[in-house]
């Protein structure tokens, strides 16, 4: 919001918290991200498309209201005049989200002019906000702001595209928004921005894992942030703490600067392990691969001696664009990835998307579920949509001629999913090979993630089905104890130390062990060196993780004792208590140091 008052506000440091989501710090201007400039289609439509347009419109003016709803219960949690100031400006956005003077306009542009919801909401804002601007009281001039905020909230709304692209910004930037997206930072290049905070969002939603693979310290969960930080005003971004620190003295930038120096002190140290084998003090070996989530990554990975890419997030491929690639643009995607890592294998898991990961370019393919955490998302979709799994299956199989290939289908609850995947592998196989194209040979394994309770509690009839097993935490976490991943508000209720997801984990392990099928564990504690003893005491003998993970993961693996890791994961595995499981492992891991 900008107003007369924000304008004069102290310059002063002032502390902010939130819910640090990737580690580090880094200190730059900030970049407030405003609504403006939004890019948006505006095209004319048949009298016939009219209705449709405007139901367009009103579920968008729907999802507005629940995250004007959403942001009003975050403003509960500030203190002070800032908080009072937010629930005032949020009463009205809301106001004027339900049936005012802005929402009959729009629609009105619709029927009359005939115009596509977007063009529609872009003319009446700029209309309205005309109005505003021309008034002598400067109080409501200002008003044509929040007419604009309130516009531009539905536009995202009805567009649910990144909107902004990061170009151009001075470097090092703090990019300051109320939600960033996985597409948004998909956009971001750490060479240029130096972290990011927001006010909405989770510690295990993509965006905050997308942040740690990049290595850029982000806070996200800051309810006070956007009344407080305007563009310009210097920053300290601590991830590691959650912290954000607008307009810090010159000893608290003295602080800072020596803990930068620290940070790349030791990862300079921790380099030296690149060619180091992960073996524990008695000799275990462990695998530790790479997540990977943007071809980008694979400098980095291939500098890290990773052992090869445990999980391929395929979902770059269909951000920031509103078509679907086609077979040879991931064709050429993956056998990039498969060359550079040199017999290295590379798992690929097919489209992740739904629940909170929405592609834009698959709006006609998802619809609108009403509990999408739990609708046709991931394999589901997949298999309902032959027209999105042939093209990955072909360009998998085309990139699987250079190297070694895994398939990863995720969100797997039934062997009968595996088996109609292994159908269409097949059949893909043979149109390909019939136009005598080049494919891997034999076909690659097919594996399951095992990220839904139900998979993880029959693991041992899927483990007939699938070639190997991949751990997914983060989901299975987010299914067992019903908290949204991605949600500010139940965050400090997200604990895969909770003993229904060791029990969930130890589960599967024992039924890939007992099958002889390779698991590993892909989700984000396997680059947490705090549950590395644990889970290899638990039989996890392959890690993936975000490339800047593996160095720590791997001095903690060059510590451990197995098998007094396995006596101690066995006594974690027979308490009740969460709290005495963290104390259990925490106690462990202090002995180690
Ligand atoms: C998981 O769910 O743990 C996982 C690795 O997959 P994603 O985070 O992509 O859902
Ligand atoms: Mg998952």
């Amino acid at each position: 919001m900008k107003t007369d008052k924000k304008s004069k506000k102290r310059r002063e440091e002032l502390i902010l918290e939130g819910l640090g989501v990737a580690p580090g710090v880094a200190i730059g201007p900030a970049h407030v991200r405003e609504a403006g400039d939004l890019q948006v289609p505006e095209y004319q439509i048949p009298a016939g498309r009219v209705k449709a347009e405007k139901v367009r419109l009103g579920e968008a003016i729907d999802k507005a209201l629940r995250q004007v709803g959403k942001l009003k219960a975050k403003a509960l949690g500030i203190h002070g005049l800032a908080a009072e100031e937010l629930g005032y400006l949020l009463e009205a956005h809301g106001q004027m989200l339900n049936s005012s003077r802005l929402v009959g306009g729009i629609e009105r542009r619709i029927d009359s002019d005939r115009r596509n919801a977007e063009a529609a909401v872009m003319a009446e804002i700029s209309a309205i906000a005309q109005e505003f601007e021309a008034m002598e009281d400067s109080y409501l001039s200002a008003r044509a702001e929040d007419v604009r905020e309130v516009g531009h909230r539905i536009l995202r709304c009805l567009t649910d595209e990144a909107y902004h692209g990061f170009g151009g910004l001075e470097k090092g930037s703090i990019v300051i928004a109320e939600e960033i997206s996985p597409a948004d930072t998909a956009l971001m290049d750490p060479r240029q921005i130096g972290g990011f905070a927001c006010v909405l969002g989770g510690a295990e939603g993509h965006t905050a894992i997308m942040a740690r693979s990049l290595g850029m310290p982000a806070v996200v969960g800051v309810p006070d942030l956007l009344p407080t930080v305007r563009s310009g005003d210097q920053l300290i971004i601590d991830g590691t703490n959650g912290l954000i620190i607008v307009n810090p003295t010159a000893r608290r930038l003295a602080g800072y600067e020596r803990r930068l120096k620290d940070i790349a002190r030791e990862a300079r140290s921790l380099a030296r392990l690149r060619d180091v084998p992960a073996e524990t003090r008695d000799g275990q070996r462990v695998t530790l691969q790479v997540n990977m989530e943007l071809p980008r990554e694979l400098e980095q990975t291939v500098e890290t001696g990773a052992e090869g890419v445990g999980l391929l997030r395929t979902e770059f491929m269909y951000m920031n664009r509103a078509d679907l690639p086609g077979e040879e643009e991931q064709y050429q995607a993956l056998a990039q990835i498969v060359k550079a890592m040199r017999g290295r294998p590379v798992t690929v898991r097919t489209l992740d998307v739904g629940g909170e990961k929405l592609a834009s370019s698959l709006g006609e393919h998802l619809g609108e579920a009403a509990n999408p955490a739990l609708g046709l998302r991931a394999i589901r979709l997949s298999l309902k949509e032959p027209k999105l799994l042939r093209p990955q299956l072909a360009a998998m199989l085309r990139a699987g001629a250079h190297g070694p290939l895994r398939i990863l289908l995720p969100m797997i609850t039934t062997p009968g999913e595996i088996r109609a995947v292994r159908k269409e592998l097949d059949k893909t196989a043979r149109r390909l090979s019939r136009r005598g194209v080049a494919i891997a040979d034999p076909l690659p394994p097919v594996g399951a993630m095992i990220e839904v309770p139900g998979a993880a509690l029959a693991a041992d009839s899927l483990a007939q089905s699938a070639d190997f097993f991949a751990i997914g935490t983060n989901d299975l976490t987010m299914y067992t104890l019903a908290i949204d991943r991605g949600e500010e508000q139940v965050a400090h209720l997200f604990n895969p130390l909770h003993p229904a997801v060791l029990r969930l984990i130890q589960f599967t392990v024992e039924a890939a062990l007992r099958a002889r099928i390779p698991v590993s564990v892909c989700g984000e504690i396997a680059g947490d060196p705090r549950f590395t003893a644990l889970l290899v005491g638990l039989g996890v003998r392959e890690l993936s993780m975000t490339a800047k993970a593996i160095p720590r993961v791997k001095s903690r693996i060059l510590s451990i004792d197995m098998h007094a890791a396995g006596r101690r994961a066995m006594m974690i595995m027979e308490q009740v208590d969460s709290g005495r499981i963290a104390a259990l492992l925490d106690d462990f891991n202090e002995m180690a140091n």
